[in-house]
């Protein structure tokens, strides 16, 4: 293995934090073992402490040959982060998937050639739908997710360990992997109080990566509106997720760049059912009159005639989405 690798394992965890929209701050000069973050959002905030290594396949004749895992360098014990959170995180690089172990498991000195494992089945169940509980032989509750789950992973990591505690529980968290459609209200009924939350929240960004992922896929990273890419593109739902024909498919959704993304929200761009890009002249002369128009010819420029349409005409905007959309936000004359 090129030994310098692991170094690029906390670029990789800050780049996903950040790409769901936190804000990162190091607590400490970076290091490996563990390094610690501070993670915000909005009213939200964490300090974490990270332990992440490389899961490698299993190997040895008395391990199972379907099993991953995490050897434990350079640490003697965990240490928990004060007030804060702790991770100790395997990385799969072939499925970009993380693993997350659970800290009350793994509290004690470490002993001579430490490791941690998990199957293979379970990381790639995360590669496929994004998120996956794993409960191991000693019945530690073990998290497989793809890396876009890793800020929705720390908020809930300490309910999410603790799913072995009642079977019906896990079964739901099973299903939210699985079929994340269909948790609803009467589903979430069943889950014990304390777990409630965890689950539907999981099942939201469940949802949402899947529909972030099909989106940004589609449009492969460009705005619609203006062609930028860098990684600052967001997939924004054409009906909001509010409205109640709202839904989570690629066909209501549109990869827009941070500026277009506020720039539609605020109703200053939109699209017709024809794909033609239109910007609100009205709301160009008001800004005018305010003198609140810095930046406007540039604005205007930059805007294609027709949107980044997807090569899969499945994918592209739908005309009934397009149209309510442009009725809801005031759009008299765009459909
Ligand atoms: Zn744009």
């Amino acid at each position: 293995m090129n030994r310098h690798r692991k170094y690029d394992l906390p670029a990789k965890i800050l780049e996903a934090i950040t790409d769901d929209g936190w804000t990162v701050i190091y607590l400490e000069a970076p290091k490996l073992h563990p390094f610690r973050i501070r993670i915000h959002k909005g009213s939200e905030s964490f300090n974490v402490r990270i332990y992440v290594w490389h899961l490698t396949h299993g190997g040895g004749k008395m391990r199972p040959a379907d099993e991953y895992r995490v050897q434990i360098t350079g640490v003697d014990r965990f240490e928990k982060e004060p007030d804060g959170l702790t991770l100790i995180l395997g990385w799969w690089e072939s499925g970009q998937v993380f693993a997350g172990f659970d800290i009350e498991r793994h509290s004690g000195p470490l002993g001579f050639s430490p490791s941690i494992q998990i199957r293979e089945e379970a990381l790639r169940k995360a590669y496929e739908n994004g998120f996956a509980p794993w409960v191991k032989d000693n019945q530690e509750i073990a998290i497989a997710f793809h890396q876009d789950f890793l800020a929705e992973y720390i908020r809930n990591v300490s309910a999410l360990h603790t799913f072995g505690e009642s079977d019906t529980d896990y079964e739901v968290l099973e299903g939210v992997s699985e079929r994340p459609d269909e948790i609803n209200d009467t589903v979430l009924a069943t889950v014990s109080a304390p777990r409630k939350t965890t689950v539907a929240q999981v099942a939201r960004k469940v949802r949402d990566n899947g529909f972030k992922a099909r989106v940004l896929n589609a449009y492969a990273g460009k705005c619609a509106f203006c062609g930028l890419q860098l990684r600052l593109v967001d997939a924004a739902h054409i009906l909001p997720v509010s409205h109640e024909h709202s839904t989570d498919d690629t066909p209501n959704g549109l990869a827009l760049c941070a500026l277009h993304h506020r720039a539609y929200d605020k109703g200053l761009v939109t699209l017709n059912s024809k794909y033609q890009v239109l910007h609100n002249a009205k709301m160009a002369e008001k800004l005018k009159a305010e003198k609140l128009d810095g930046g406007l010819k540039r604005f205007l420029k930059d805007l294609r005639d027709v949107i980044v349409l997807p090569p899969a005409v499945n994918d592209r905007p739908h005309i009934d989405f397009i149209r309510e959309s442009n009725t809801l936000r005031g759009w008299k004359r765009a459909s």
